[in-house]
């Protein structure tokens, strides 16, 4: 459902929403016929709310599709991840919270090793370590060019970002320069239209000054630029949802994201705890309430199960005083799953419980994948979440006569 539709309906009064997302969330069985590690976690909060409430399980992007964390979040901020889709240059910059301004053109970029002939021996440059690329992210910094402003951030071992401040607007349609594989040339930065060929432009003077500076190396010699992109012009989610909105996340990222769509994001120290303190710190003056917690995605990445559950079961402790801060409705799931017996995001269904007036009974009297296929909302996509949110808190008009 378009967003200027959902802002028609939504008329600025109502309930507060509480939307707790325990990333990763979504598991499988460590063997066939077991439990996940939500069902194996001892959940006895989260099963009283999964009682009480009503529950299912959502598609972030859509059957099949795995989902990476940025898709993942805008799915359950109410952004249809296949209609609002960021660049990676973007989702780069917000990884390291760098402020992108309108107009700004992000590039995710990296370190490579050329040979002595000019093709790419090395994609990642033998992913140097920190020490030694963020030293030569700052030599790139200091590049100056005609007609834009341009900015290096190194992110992690050979990563970092470039940002261009063009000083006339500029498309951000440009191919990546990235050969794919080893034993080729760099490709140079190609527009895919006439608005972006000052950009392109921009970025082959910018890769020739690297050149330079990286000259006489014989690692990390040279940077291949992808994923091009500048800040969407999206609707603001205060203003589609008519409800100011505050986010808490201990990593960078998941602010990112959150401010990409206009909330309030603030940084949290690391656990569970500190979430509470950040929802009751800023209950009066908000209506919506985002917090972000991270360890059963890590846990599953690191192929944890039994990490993943004591993460699950560290994310159920608070519940009850998140419930005491007052919400009106809360919205618990995940933003995809990540099975730790596939040490990576997937596919898989993710399982919610909404918490709320009024409610039918269903059958999910536990919070689980098994539980919530019998969940009274069934299976929906993940941008309806916010919806069903909405509804629950009394937030959306009537559609029609
Ligand atoms: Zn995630």
């Amino acid at each position: 459902m378009e967003l200027n539709r959902i802002a028609r309906l939504a008329g600025g009064g109502g309930g507060k929403v509480l939307l707790y997302v325990l990333d990763g969330l979504g598991g499988l069985p460590r063997e066939p016929g077991g439990p996940t590690e939500l069902e194996a976690a001892r959940t006895p909060h989260l099963d009283e709310l999964a009682r009480a409430g009503t529950c299912g399980l959502h598609d972030p992007v859509a059957p099949g599709i795995t989902p990476g964390s940025g898709p993942g979040h805008l799915a359950l901020f109410g952004y249809d991840p296949l209609v609002y889709e960021t660049g990676r240059g973007v989702l780069e910059a917000l990884g390291i919270e760098f402020p992108l301004g309108p107009g700004d053109i992000a590039v995710r970029a990296n370190f490579c090793t050329l040979d002595a002939r000019g093709r790419v021996a090395d994609r990642r440059a033998g992913r140097i370590p920190c020490a030694e690329a963020a030293p030569l992210a700052a030599r790139l910094n200091a590049i100056e060019l005609d007609g834009a402003r341009c900015t290096v951030r190194h992110v992690k071992e050979h990563r970092f970002v470039l940002v261009l401040h063009p000083e006339a607007p500029a498309g951000d349609a440009v191919n990546d320069t990235d050969p794919g594989r080893p034993g080729l040339p760099i490709r140079a930065p190609v527009a895919r239209n006439a608005a972006s060929e000052p950009t392109a432009r921009l970025l082959a003077a910018w890769l020739e000054a690297a050149a330079e500076r990286l000259a006489g190396r014989t690692q990390a010699n040279m940077a291949l630029l992808r994923g091009v992109s500048s800040q969407p012009g999206w609707p603001r989610f205060p203003d589609v949802f008519g409800m100011r909105a505050a986010a808490a996340a201990a990593y960078p990222m998941y602010r990112g994201v959150a401010r990409l769509v206009g909330m309030d994001a603030r940084t949290v120290p690391a656990g569970a705890p500190p979430l509470v303190d950040a929802l009751k710190a800023r209950f009066a003056d908000y209506d919506f309430f985002f917090l972000h917690f991270k360890p059963p995605d890590k846990a599953g990445e690191d192929g944890d199960f039994d990490r993943k559950v004591a993460a699950i079961e560290e994310a159920d402790a608070i519940v009850p005083d998140l419930v005491d801060a007052g919400p009106d409705v809360i919205l618990v799931t995940g933003d995809h799953s990540t099975p730790s017996v596939m040490s990576s995001h997937s596919w898989h269904p993710v399982p919610f419980l909404l918490h709320g007036p009024p409610a039918r009974s269903d059958d999910a009297t536990t919070f689980g994948e098994t539980a919530c296929r019998a969940g009274a909302h069934g299976r929906v996509r993940g941008c309806d979440l916010m919806r069903l949110a909405m509804a629950s808190a009394g937030r959306l008009a009537k559609f029609g006569a």
